[in-house]
């Protein structure tokens, strides 16, 4: 990186930031105007899009910038390089056929891998889901072509209330399936995204893995830094949202390591409304159903994969969205479709397009690494 030193270039500095900047945010949005008018050929009168928490999108990290009193601190990074790359790590998840059948040939012609969480009885099971199950051949040739394959439990039940025996099952068998296939599963995804803060689980997946997904609903963003206590940065509020946090012996700890945050890719998202939700009590709720097309899961995509802007400034990265599908289907629209997981394959060969087209890097889960040290995750040096 080229270093204007000496208090008489501020002013220079100053000024080339800013038209840097501005030309920067001017090709930006061009981008994603020609990105969105490409799909949004017509929208779905059914879908209601006036959700005030935007269906956890994950575009709200650029838009809540209006606390000033807490900045994002760079904090010393074990990322070697500065670098203006924006990244992307794409995974799927439970083990479908489509993986290998729709994802697969997508992901080849932009030159992009992915991650796979599998779910090992479900492999070569037939069906599940209503759809078909991938095969441990599919599997392997997607291992053979560069794509990472790590581990997503036994049987993909809820973790939280599981025996300790049912826990080592379900995570520890899940890494030992793998290995028994030609596997070396070095990172845990937890099922619905649930059990990343309940301390059982977690010292569980501790024993077996390095990293673990989870998912907020809240952002796509995964950050890399979480800081500690003496680091001063527990306080700061956009941490806290984005950082998992589980209780550990009664203490409040942020970590990033096993709580590493992701969007699933559902363009159906319902559920009891914030109130109610916690009580468990699905018949007496207020039940909430928002629905979203192509052109409008195109435009949460571009928010989500951009989201990143406002924190990886300066060359150095500090937030990296993780996006999560689960089934490729080859329907004309989502609006077709009354399953929350199905993405159509067109929908998915545009939004990696987009990222083909603006010059994101995709990267894998296993491209992450932790640093104990700072406590920070950084992507390993190719
Ligand atoms: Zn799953």
């Amino acid at each position: 990186m080229k270093k204007i030193g000496g208090a008489s270039s501020t002013t220079t500095f100053f000024i080339l930031t800013l038209a840097f900047s501005l030309l920067f945010g001017a090709i930006l949005n061009i981008n994603i105007t020609i990105g969105i008018d490409a799909f949004a050929k017509k929208s779905s009168n059914k879908v209601s899009d006036r959700n005030s928490n935007d269906g956890g999108n994950g575009d709200g990290a650029g838009n809540n910038d209006n606390t000033p009193t807490e900045p994002i601190l760079p904090l010393p990074l074990p990322v070697e390089k500065p670098t203006n790359s924006k990244f992307v790590i794409i995974n799927f998840d439970d083990s479908h056929e489509s993986d290998y059948s729709y994802a697969k040939p997508i992901l080849d012609r932009y030159g992009f891998k992915a991650t796979f969480f599998e779910v090992c009885s479900w492999i070569e099971a037939g069906y599940h889901d209503n759809d078909v199950s991938a095969t441990w051949e599919q599997i392997t040739a997607l291992q053979q072509d560069g794509m990472d394959i790590e581990a997503h439990t036994m049987t993909h039940p809820g973790l939280n209330g599981l025996s300790q025996a049912d826990l080592d099952y379900e995570i520890g068998q899940s890494k030992q399936c793998l290995e028994n296939h030609g596997f070396n599963p070095t990172i845990f995804a937890y099922p619905n995204g649930k059990g990343s803060d309940n301390p059982k689980v977690v010292d569980t997946v501790a024993k077996y893995y390095d990293l673990a997904r989870t998912d907020t609903k809240s952002s796509a963003l995964s950050l890399l830094q979480c800081g500690d206590e003496s680091g001063g940065n527990v306080n700061n509020q956009q941490q806290r949202i984005y950082c998992g946090m589980y209780l550990h012996d009664g203490e409040v700890i942020p970590e990033n390591r096993y709580s590493i945050n992701s969007w699933a890719h559902k363009h159906i998202d319902e559920g009891c409304s914030a109130n109610s939700v916690d009580n468990g009590d699905s018949d007496n709720c207020d039940k909430f159903r928002f629905e979203y097309n192509n052109a409008q899961m195109f435009q949460k995509f571009v928010s989500a994969v951009n989201s990143q802007y406002s924190y990886n400034k300066d060359g150095i990265v500090r937030a990296i969205p993780i996006i999560v599908y689960h089934i490729l289907v080859n329907y004309r629209d989502l609006s077709d479709s009354n399953r929350p997981i199905d993405t159509t394959v067109n929908l998915f060969d545009a939004e990696m397009r987009y990222l083909y087209d603006n010059g994101f890097k995709v990267i894998t889960m296993a491209d992450l690494r932790y640093d104990t040290n700072s406590k920070s995750l950084y992507i390993k040096s190719s």
